[in-house]
């Protein structure tokens, strides 16, 4: 919405929803074009016969790889340097590849770049805010949302139905006086809300909204949604909407948070995962089993968790064995669904979500949200930050009904015995965890400088 932005923020409301709309078109002719069509109907109709993934993979890794050593001279140079002869007899030879790690996509970034038209920008970035770019073609991303969509319709979710989405976008002026942080997108019949305005004197409204939209689905960030829920469950505010299903993204949750939302929203939760860098999407099927979307690209775990990803519809800037830092464990399983991709166990941490302990041991996500759960109801919402290696700050938003002051003990004696005697560990009771500017909340803020 960049371009427009002055116009958009001082216009009233009504002409917002208008031009909501007119952005929504433009992105809609860019996303849902015949290479969508083509994908989206592919994938339904797979699901009457049984595939060979692996097989599959192979075809559409010689055909990415290809294309990397035409157009990309990053590639073209690596492959010649390591004697890569296209095309691969076998997946397993693709491991004859050196890794990309986050360095190498900084730094040799222009010659990473494919020579070919890729006009959709995708930026990212960790929490020390030296971000990367990364270039997308129309039909990078028209591939994407046929699996997103594709994703949504085995749990009964059609595009055009009634959707809410959490945003992390900016959708009210600073001096917009009238309480109104929803906009909508007639295109796709998609009402935004954006996460930016959610705060304990505005929850309620939010949940009106919701309650008078009346969603059949509802997406987006899920600090938004959770926060929402917890007002709604605190006060007994009621939500009337009966949505099929929800989609989060883009954050971790914790078990509670889960459940929170698919009681309040009555509606069970699917998740997905899927970097900001284009790695290939693993979503939930109706069995609650991850699996890897296959078509979209291979995921490989190296030793220490953290997965390489190679990415087929990443034409703009390809990305092949990247190490994009996130973490997974994978599972020999099969699942009675009948989606032939790989099945992911589990999804161990993204990104900088860790608290990093002297003696080289890091400590993820999942341990820490579980420190919570030892005080139901008294604490709402923690955050932990790491500045250096000493110390470890927490913040908690302590629910003031109910919160004893030897909780705050108890608390400390756990984060203690947790970061074994390490870190010096400080509690600091605030009224609300502070937004990043995306408008997320994050559970761990590490600002240690990157490592190399
Ligand atoms: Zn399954």
């Amino acid at each position: 919405m960049q371009l427009k932005q002055s116009i958009y923020f001082h216009s009233p409301i009504f002409i917002q929803n208008i031009l909501t709309t007119i952005y929504g078109r433009v992105l809609y002719q860019e996303r849902y074009g015949p290479v969508y069509q083509k994908r989206f109907q592919e994938l339904k109709e797979k699901e009457q016969f049984r595939v060979h993934a692996q097989h599959e993979q192979l075809t559409r890794l010689n055909q990415f790889l290809t294309f990397c050593q035409a157009y990309s001279p990053y590639y073209q140079e690596l492959f010649k340097n390591h004697q890569i002869s296209l095309p691969l007899q076998q997946l397993e030879e693709l491991k004859m590849i050196p890794v990309l790690s986050k360095e190498l996509l900084r730094t040799r970034n222009a010659d990473i770049h494919a020579k070919i038209r890729a006009p959709i920008l995708g930026k990212t970035g960790g929490t020390t805010g030296k971000s990367i770019q990364v270039h997308y073609t129309k039909e990078d991303m028209q591939i994407r949302m046929a699996h997103l969509d594709y994703f949504k319709w085995t749990h009964g979710v059609e595009r055009g139905m009634r959707r809410a989405s959490f945003t992390g976008q900016t959708l009210a002026a600073a001096t917009q006086k009238s309480p109104v942080y929803w906009r909508m997108n007639k295109t796709i019949n998609q009402m935004l809300f954006t996460i930016k305005n959610i705060n304990p004197q505005t929850a309620a409204l939010y949940i009106e909204q919701l309650n008078r939209f009346n969603p059949e689905s509802i997406d987006g960030l899920p600090s938004g949604m959770i926060e929402v829920a917890r007002h709604a469950k605190k006060y007994g505010i009621p939500c009337t909407c009966r949505p099929k299903a929800i989609f989060p993204t883009a954050e971790m949750m914790t078990r509670e948070e889960r459940h929170l939302i698919e009681e309040v929203f009555h509606a069970p939760i699917f998740d997905q995962y899927a970097s900001s860098e284009g790695a290939p999407i693993v979503a939930e099927c109706r069995y609650g089993k991850k699996h890897l979307h296959y078509e979209m690209g291979i995921i490989e775990v190296e030793e220490d968790g953290q997965i390489l990803v190679t990415s087929f519809d990443t034409h703009g800037t390809p990305l092949v064995r990247y190490r994009v830092g996130d973490r997974m464990t994978l599972s020999e399983e099969t699942c009675q669904c009948g989606h032939a991709g790989p099945i992911i166990a589990s999804i161990d941490g993204r990104g900088r979500s860790f608290i990093q302990l002297k003696d080289g041991h890091r400590i993820f996500e999942g341990e820490l949200a579980g420190i919570v759960r030892a005080f139901p109801n008294c604490i709402e919402r923690v955050q932990y930050i790491q500045a250096d290696e000493e110390e470890i700050v927490m913040l908690y938003v302590p629910d003031e009904r109910c919160f004893r002051e030897e909780h705050e003990k108890e608390l400390y004696f756990v984060l203690e015995r947790l970061f074994g005697g390490q870190m010096e560990v400080l509690l600091r009771a605030v009224p609300e965890i502070p937004k990043e500017i995306s408008g997320k909340t994050l559970l761990i803020k590490q600002l240690l400088p990157e490592a190399p």
